[in-house]
């Protein structure tokens, strides 16, 4: 055995420290910054090579930070298992790929996230497979859609940006009997308000980006579902290349862990800011499961345990009072995302939905009057004050963009 003492300082730069450092133990999941690990010997190459997954060789592969946060989702999800993928487009174009081959048909809802939308037209189209959108009010007769080379049905519900509700437990019935594959996007509703494969969905899709990770601060996607099917998403995202970094495992793992209360209190902040909209005379219709007339509330009932983090509403006077608006707010970030824990404000026209045509903007129910916010967890009198002071016309000082943080953020 050769002595460390006796290496050149090329070999000791690479080796020396790198040793078990004690029995310490860190309570929390460590980030397990390796793309490669080490092979105890040729006889665990013989089991990999046999099926046996047990055990890590790579991290595009698998690798100990993701596997935790796959089994926390998996939990969170009632799966049997979930991969952690590099954004939630990645996942989709996975479950995509694993369901349908050239030839083929996916069948999906209109009323999806726009970027999903032109990933269906524009990729899968390549690749030999048929997107046909339904719009939501033809969805109760999705079998007219479906026929036999259908292999997906593609959900997302609560929708976006105007948060009407998909009757899962329905359309998944009518795809099985055809043995469909059935794919909810859960993003908006998160597993702690739904859990779309107890309502029989076949897999459930997430861009961790928004409120699972939940702080803007990384990028990811999960799909969870049967072993079979997580299985040879696996396989998939072997192939295609789209893991996970585990730093970005290890920020979704801490995430997380605060999901539960990051998603009460901005469910309750989120009612109280609804209610605000409403009675504003500036708007003229609020977008939100919560209220007992819109049409989607008994289905949210039904399906989700509370209405969601999301409202979306119509502002009086068409886009330029929806820029004056936006310009004006001091507390809400404009942002073309959602989840995280600050509050923001989105304008789909020129964001998730930019690009889209006039016909399917208005099947959509999106206009130039349409506005998104996105609720985090400060305190709900302070966001609804500054959602006042925009909305008010002629009050307060049109600030330059950009400048409405920092030094004009007045304490609460
Ligand atoms: N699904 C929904 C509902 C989204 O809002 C988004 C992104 O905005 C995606 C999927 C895509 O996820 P990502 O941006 O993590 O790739």
């Amino acid at each position: 055995m050769m002595r460390r003492s006796q290496l050149a300082d090329a070999t000791q730069a690479v080796h020396s420290g790198e040793d078990r450092h004690g029995q310490a133990a860190p309570l929390t999941t460590p980030i397990t910054q390796a793309a490669v690990f080490v092979v105890p010997g040729l006889k665990e190459l013989r089991d990999y090579a046999r099926g046996n997954r047990d055990i890590y060789l790579y991290s595009r592969y698998g690798n100990p930070t993701l596997t935790a946060v796959e089994e926390k989702l998996a939990a969170l999800e009632g799966a049997d298992s979930a991969l952690v993928t590099a954004s939630g487009m990645s996942a989709e174009l996975i479950a995509a790929l694993i369901a349908c081959e050239a030839g083929d048909e996916l069948v999906s809802m209109l009323d999806i996230y726009g970027g999903t939308l032109k990933m269906f037209q524009q990729v899968l189209s390549r690749c030999g497979i048929k997107v046909t959108l339904v719009p939501f009010d033809e969805l109760k007769n999705i079998e007219r859609y479906l026929t036999r080379k259908t292999r997906m049905l593609f959900l997302e519900t609560p929708t976006n940006p105007t948060l009407r509700c998909v009757d899962v437990p329905e359309l998944a019935a009518k795809a099985h009997r055809r043995n469909i594959c059935v794919v909810v996007d859960n993003t908006f509703a998160t597993p702690v308000l739904q859990k779309p494969l107890n309502l029989g969905a076949d897999m459930v899709l997430h861009s961790a980006t928004k409120f699972l990770g939940g702080h803007s601060d990384i990028t990811a996607g999960v799909l969870a579902g049967s072993k079979r099917w997580i299985d040879a998403a696996r396989e998939m995202m072997i192939l295609t290349g789209g893991c996970l970094d585990p730093g970005c495992a290890y920020l979704l793992l801490r995430g997380l862990k605060t999901l539960h209360v990051r998603v009460q209190r901005a469910c309750e902040n989120t009612a109280r800011i609804a209610r605000a909209l409403r009675a504003n005379k500036h708007v003229v219709t609020v977008y939100y499961p919560g209220f007992a007339d819109q049409t989607s509330h008994e289905l949210a009932r039904r399906q989700m345990r509370d209405f969601g983090m999301m409202v979306s509403f119509d502002i009086r006077g068409g886009e330029k009072a929806a820029e004056r608006f936006i310009d004006r707010l001091r507390l809400w970030y404009l942002a073309t995302s959602l989840g995280g824990v600050e509050s923001t404000v989105s304008y789909p026209l020129l964001s998730s939905h930019i690009g889209l045509s006039r016909k399917q903007l208005r099947l959509l129910g999106v206009s130039d009057s349409t506005v998104r916010l996105s609720v985090g967890i400060e305190d709900a009198a302070d966001l609804i004050a500054d959602l006042q002071q925009a909305l008010a016309k002629g009050l307060g000082a049109v600030l330059p963009r950009g400048s409405r943080f920092g030094k004009y953020l007045r304490p609460s």
